[in-house]
């Protein structure tokens, strides 16, 4: 049966990846990380100097570069520590979900909530606009019949009037797709996003959840989307991981938009990092219907190479600007 919710962040309900582990398989299961560690470092050196394992022959291949790949390890370190120095930086998931219930009326809880229905508007437009951008740029606006469901689609985003906060709901938001007037959002999830940035990357998720809605309008370009960042980043990304990657990726279309369309003193590289952060775990688990975090924020630079460049060169820029100003104040005293 078709589920009637569509949830982000929603790892800390039943998956894998929240299941209580006792000390007395710690150890061993530490050990067990460990090896697993070594196979993947083995796994990406393999991957950067060409060489391909059997096991992920399924996966397309295409003209994706070890350099590409080096781009994107970079840009996910500079996105990561750049939450750490950032005031405004999002609460990574893992660390939502150690947390505490938050009451409604809690000063952050209800700083988010005020932050979400504020963005709400904007972010319509913003999805709106990047569903169709994303059919074209992926093939999917030229025959009249995609254009019809991409077109119906990103209009249906319009029905979203409401943010609910939600003490049960955690770390998650979700939708109900059968009357898609609401989104709820768990008050630790309102909380932890602490820049219109990182909302509205969520709140963007979340449309295109209900752009797609009960009927699956935007299947074929969540398909299309999941077969290119499985190309790229050597992972089998299918089902339902495919319309959670697609969803990621237009709340962060929507956010880079939303960057150009408000002009800020902020660093550029800092507001970009803001979209992804809430993946930057140490927990890096997956569940049934999402890739792992980090896995997510790979998929993402991967799926837009050009972004993550962005980020690169920006922060360098700011990281000169800091030296410099250093060096001044340095000067003057
Ligand atoms: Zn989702």
């Amino acid at each position: 049966m078709k589920e009637l919710t569509r949830r982000h962040g929603d790892r800390g309900t039943g998956g894998r990846f929240h299941h209580p582990i006792s000390p007395s398989v710690r150890l061993p299961v530490f050990l067990f990380a460990l090896v697993l560690l070594a196979l993947a470092l083995n796994f990406s050196a393999g991957a950067q100097s060409g060489k391909r394992s059997g096991a992920h022959s399924s996966v397309p291949r295409n003209n994706f570069s070890a350099a590409d790949r080096n781009t994107v390890e970079k840009a996910i370190g500079t996105a990561c520590a750049e939450r750490i120095r950032d005031p405004l930086g999002s609460t990574p998931i893992d660390e939502m979900q150690a947390r505490p219930s938050l009451s409604t009326s809690n000063p952050d809880s209800l700083a988010g909530a005020k932050r979400a229905d504020r963005l709400l508007p904007m972010t319509r437009k913003l999805v709106a606009n990047a569903i169709v951008q994303l059919a074209k740029d992926y093939g999917l606006y030229d025959a009249p019949a995609l254009r019809a469901h991409v077109n119906a689609a990103s209009a249906r985003v319009q029905a979203v009037k409401r943010i609910r906060p939600n003490v049960d709901a955690r770390d998650n938001a979700s939708v109900l797709l059968r009357d898609p007037r609401t989104i709820e959002f768990g008050t630790i999830f309102l909380a932890g996003l602490k820049s219109d940035e990182a909302m509205v990357s969520v709140l963007g998720h979340e449309l295109t959840h209900v752009a797609s809605g009960q009927s699956d309008l935007l299947r074929p370009l969540f398909r299309a989307i999941a077969h290119r960042a499985a190309g790229r980043i050597n992972l089998s990304i299918s089902g339902q991981r495919a319309e959670e990657l697609a969803c990621d990726l237009v709340g962060l279309m929507a956010t880079r938009q939303f960057i150009n369309e408000t002009p800020s003193w902020e660093p550029q590289s800092r507001r970009i990092a803001r979209a992804v952060e809430h993946n930057c775990v140490d927990d890096d688990g997956s569940d049934e219907d999402h890739l792992s975090p980090r896995n997510t924020i790979r998929a993402l630079f991967a799926l837009d190479i050009e972004l993550a460049r962005e980020l690169l060169t920006t922060n360098a820029q700011s990281t000169t600007q800091r030296r410099i100003s250093l060096t001044a104040r340095a000067v003057a005293f």
